[in-house]
Parts: structure tokens; C-alpha cells; sequence
């Protein structure tokens, strides 16, 4: 097994940011087996999918619009209970398999960060096991 922690910054409230090239780093040169991409956050969040510029920010504004920003309970203690749910819609890893040292994914897949409360720096941890 393999652990390797990374930051990153966002620059928006809601932010999309691929961190393909990073997470790619983290793998050791021959692992086989599967990648855990985590992050110790709970108003942030990982998913795959294609790192066009205008769809990062089609699926930052879309994850902001399906839900509303305020009449949340947890609001009355920080004010950011939509960043939480809208967080725990992207959720908080993904696992993909590794082949010869290498993400395994197709074409048009990239690893994209979400933060929902940003901007800020976050941790994302990569996990390599066999
Ligand atoms: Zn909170």
C-alpha cells in the first residue's frame, strides 16, 4: 500500500479542479491494483469525469443550483449547510483501477475536486493498494 497526501487550492465558492496530473504522481511506477482518491473534508468532494473548462464550471454551477444556498437548519451554527449536502451529492472519494503505474481510465476521464465552500485549501489523500 501506498499513501500520499496533497493540497489544493480552490478559487471559488463552488470550485471544480482536476487533479489528475497530481493524483498520477502519487502512484508508484509499476503498482497494479486500485486508486483511493479521498478527501478529509466534509463540505468538499472528489468525482471522474471530463476535465473540459466549460463543463468544470457547468458542474460547479449545476451542483449549486440543485440545491438552495440558505433555510437549512445547520445554518444557525456556520451558515454553510448547502455547502455540506451539496459535498455529500459528489461524495468524498472515488476508487480506479491502476494498471503498469498508471491511472486506468478512459479517454475522457480526469479526477476533478469539488470544493463547496471554498475558496480555501484543502487535503486530498491517494491511496495505491494491491
Ligand atoms: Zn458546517
Amino acid at each position: 500500500m501506498s499513501a500520499t497526501r496533497f493540497t489544493v487550492e480552490s478559487d471559488a465558492h463552488t470550485d471544480v479542479v482536476d487533479i489528475t496530473e497530481r493524483v498520477r504522481e502519487a502512484i508508484p511506477e509499476d503498482a497494479e491494483g486500485t486508486c483511493t482518491v479521498f478527501v478529509r473534508h466534509t463540505t468538499a468532494g472528489i468525482t471522474v469525469n471530463e476535465a473540459e473548462p466549460r463543463l468544470l464550471g457547468d458542474l460547479g454551477d449545476a451542483v449549486g443550483e440543485l440545491i438552495p444556498d440558505n433555510g437549512w437548519a445547520h445554518d444557525e451554527l456556520d451558515g454553510n449547510a448547502d455547502s455540506h449536502v451539496r459535498a455529500m451529492i459528489v461524495g468524498a472519494s472515488e476508487t480506479i483501477p491502476v494498471r503498469d503505474g498508471d491511472l486506468d481510465m478512459g479517454t475522457w476521464q480526469s479526477v476533478l475536486f469539488v470544493d463547496c465552500d471554498g475558496p480555501r485549501e484543502r487535503a486530498v489523500d491517494v491511496v495505491i493498494t494491491d
